[in-house]
């Protein structure tokens, strides 16, 4: 393969560009024409098996080449992504419908990733252990499971693939990575990659399938040791119950319903673009959106204003027009949001901006406008659940305490930005916020390197992102020695 073009109707297995043993194929779709811009081979059991079996055959070399030769080669691996980033950048945004610039931007997210643990690779460490006596020694090694299994979403589908693959072969493990069957390209051109910089044949697998065949194999396999899941609430607690068929680790990174938290002191010229970036980038279809705006009473009429114009004056379009915010990824998609948008006016929500007919200068793909909901109420489908798109609902607060039962007022524990000029209070919020990560005047994780990826509640449980990652990828053996 001179290029990245993905092979027509194949997986990577073993090493090897095959098409699946049934010669099934899935097409990939352009959200923003609908049409089929490819087709990858459609993983059944059997070549679930077929992967998993090379994943085996490839994990005891694998584990014991010295962790900096593993390392070099995530570099090298890094170095070419650093080299690809406009193709590996094409092949996102046109599967998921992201501009060019947002693509991009993913792929140097991606190869800081790769980046990181080819350097933490030789990082990791046990303990020596106290003993009551000189006549003992105790230690403990992190060793790598063996054959972990990856599934995740098609939101970021690059970036989703390297922030678990690249832990887990940091850590000596070898992976079967099952891609969202809507969005396989850049995990596949990112897995090309891989080998060309010297991962050896079975040490990373790309199964492409549909969830209830593909993952449910993969997810039941005997021989899997890990599994690592990224998707929505509902798949996770499948997936919880596979893993307990075989009593194999899991690692869930599931959805959310992440607020900003703005009080009246924040400063609304930083805020205001940062809250309309949290819901419109990649289509509000981040796990992380803003997709709860909280705001003090005093302030509200005029945040309000200020969020809705910007998210008015958002330009919608195809990925190659590089515009701010493309389609929605899938029918399905589309018709889950545009359900969301014709139930919460009759719910009592005030529709401020967007919603229903969808507003788009390309009528051919799945768009929504970027919409605004004020007056939305806690017991609203709107204020509970994840929408996965463009769609911000407003509530109001007096208060510290009325901001922090609202911003803990849901089942999911995910990320909760606050703004205020006051350090203390943001201090004793962050505090209080039943969520794994907290972002202070600014959205997400900007400017802090190896951010951990931390879940709580129903968004999940997970230490992944930095160091952390690579330390749930290795389970540590204790040893004690009667010398
Ligand atoms: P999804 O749960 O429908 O699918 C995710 C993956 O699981 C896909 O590869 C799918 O094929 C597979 N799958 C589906 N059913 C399965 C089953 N029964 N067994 C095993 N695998 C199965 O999610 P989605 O629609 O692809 O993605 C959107 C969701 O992902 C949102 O809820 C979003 O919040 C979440 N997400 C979470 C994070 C995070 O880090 N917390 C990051 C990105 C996306």
């Amino acid at each position: 393969m001179a290029d990245l073009d993905i092979p027509t109707a194949r997986q990577l297995i073993d090493g090897a560009w095959t098409a699946a043993a049934d010669g099934g194929e899935l097409p990939v779709l352009d959200p923003a024409t609908r049409e089929t811009i490819q087709s990858v081979a459609r993983a059944r059991a059997v070549d679930v098996d077929h992967a998993v079996a090379a994943a085996r055959r490839a994990a005891p070399g694998w584990a014991a080449t010295s962790p900096s030769e593993r390392g070099a080669i995530l570099r090298r691996w890094a170095d070419l992504i650093g080299a690809h980033v406009e193709q590996l950048a094409e092949h996102e945004s046109r599967d998921v419908g992201k501009p060019r610039s947002g693509g991009r931007l993913n792929m140097y997210i991606t190869q800081g990733i790769v980046d990181y643990f080819a350097g933490a690779a030789d990082k990791l460490t046990g303990v020596t252990l106290p003993t009551r006596t000189p006549d003992y020694f105790g230690y403990t090694r992190p060793e790598p499971y063996g054959v972990c299994a990856v599934i995740i979403p098609w939101n970021v589908p690059a970036v989703l693939t390297v922030a678990n693959v690249a832990p887990a072969l940091a850590a000596g493990n070898t992976v079967v990575l099952k891609p969202s069957e809507i969005a396989p390209l850049s995990p596949f051109a990112l897995a090309e990659l891989g080998r060309r910089a010297g991962l050896p044949p079975g040490v990373l697998n790309v199964v492409t399938g549909l969830g209830p065949e593909a993952g449910v194999a993969l997810t039941g396999h005997p021989d899997i040791d890990h599994i690592s899941f990224v998707g929505s609430t509902v798949t996770g607690r499948a997936v919880m119950r596979a893993a307990a068929q075989h009593l194999v680790p899991v690692k869930l990174e599931l959805g959310g319903k992440s607020p900003n938290v703005v009080f009246a002191d924040a400063d609304l010229d930083v805020a205001i673009p940062a809250i309309i970036a949290s819901i419109t980038e990649n289509a509000g279809q981040n796990c992380y959106a803003g997709s709860r705006l909280l705001v003090e009473e005093s302030i509200r009429a005029q945040v309000v204003e200020r969020v809705a114009a910007g998210m008015a004056a958002i330009r919608t379009g195809p990925w190659d027009q590089d515009l701010d915010m493309g389609p929605l990824v899938s029918q399905a998609q589309y018709e889950r949001v545009r359900g969301f948008l014709a139930e919460a006016p009759s719910a009592g929500a005030r529709l401020v901006t967007g919603g229903e007919p969808a507003t788009a200068a390309f009528d051919d793909g799945w768009y929504v406008a970027p919409t605004v909901f004020d007056q939305v109420d806690s017991d609203m489908r709107l204020a509970r659940e994840e929408v996965f798109g463009p769609v911000l609902a407003v509530q109001g607060f007096r208060g510290v305490d009325e901001a922090v039962a609202l911003m803990n007022g849901t089942d999911f524990g995910l990320l909760a930005c606050i703004w205020t000029s006051d350090v203390s209070r943001a201090l004793r919020v962050a505090g209080q916020a039943r969520a794994g990560q907290v972002a202070v005047n600014q959205f997400h994780d900007a400017g802090v390197i190896g951010f951990p990826f931390n879940m709580q509640k129903e968004s999940g449980f997970s230490r992944g992102g930095g160091y952390a990652a690579l330390r749930e990828y290795t389970q540590e053996k204790a040893v004690a020695v009667r010398l």
